[in-house]
């Protein structure tokens, strides 16, 4: 229901469903292409580069649990429409309408529908989410409530693929700087005809691509950690971030207000001093 009394107005045609609505983003094509590539790497040379058929097993069954998990996680956080459903007509909610507090609602002016507080407008998507996090631009499509933790699930997901893939290479690249020789010699059994030379290169930018991601990765996954621990949104943590910054410039503008005023202020005490002295002798003795 709205503020005046009327059912909720179903939201505008034009928004975006999910993560794979057009037009998709340049962005998010690359995100897909960076799974591919990491995928590429693993398949076609890290794994056939193992010492023996144990670890060869294992590191195969480790890496595609994690590529399996991370393609369902990625599959639902993308597929699932973050909506608020009160943005809905009726008849399509999911959720049962619970009866909210005044202090509890806000308003979207864009929706035209009065809904919680937590739920927030995004521009991008042309839609109220529900418990609103954030719009990931990798994946083109609003995180809330109804996708959060399958969002969780795949940074989670990609964290450990990524170190997987990272742990092989280095371990690798260590192996060619101890006889860069001997570790040719040890994979020409296998299909990867490369020469020394080319194996240092593919090994080094591989070292320096998945490093990267593994750090990258790495401080999403303790941003959003620290979120958890905190209980609120990326979106709280933006406001409270701004708020504190707004706060902050204000307190450093009245400090620089204040000291302005008590050197405007000592300057006029030192010339009425000089006043009254130059005055004092110029009194006929
Ligand atoms: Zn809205
Ligand atoms: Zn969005």
């Amino acid at each position: 229901m709205d503020e005046s009394g009327e059912r909720a107005a179903p939201a505008a045609p034009t928004r975006r469903i999910n993560s794979f609505d057009r037009p998709l983003k340049n962005i998010q094509i690359l995100t897909w292409v960076i799974f591919v590539a990491i995928l590429l790497m693993f398949y076609c040379f890290l794994v056939h580069c193992t010492w023996d058929s144990t670890s060869f097993w294992i590191t195969l069954a480790l890496f595609t649990i994690c590529a399996v998990g991370t393609i369902v996680c990625c599959y639902f956080a993308c597929s699932i429409d973050p909506i608020d459903d009160m943005c809905l007509p009726p008849e399509e909610r999911t959720v049962d309408e619970q009866p909210m507090e005044r202090s509890e609602m806000s308003h979207c002016y864009m929706c035209k529908v009065s809904l919680r507080k937590t739920s927030k407008h995004c521009g991008e998507c042309k839609k109220c989410v529900a418990t609103f996090d954030h719009h990931c631009v990798w994946l083109n499509t609003c995180i809330g409530e109804k996708n959060y933790k399958y969002f969780l699930g795949l940074v989670a997901s990609v964290q450990l693929l990524t170190i997987c893939a990272l742990a092989l290479d280095l371990a690798y690249f260590i192996e060619l700087c101890k006889d860069s020789v001997a570790f040719h010699d040890r994979i020409s059994d296998t299909f990867i005809q490369i020469d020394v030379i080319g194996l240092w290169i593919i090994v080094s930018i591989m070292l320096v691509f998945l490093a990267g991601l593994v750090a990258a990765v790495a401080q999403l996954a303790g941003f959003h950690c620290m979120l958890r621990w905190r209980g609120i949104t990326t979106y709280d943590y933006v406001v409270s971030e701004q708020r504190r910054v707004n706060d902050k410039r204000q307190a450093e503008q009245q400090a620089a207000q204040r000291r302005r005023l008590e050197e405007q202020a000592a300057a006029t005490r030192a010339a009425e001093t000089a006043t009254i002295a130059a005055e004092q002798e110029m009194v006929p003795v």
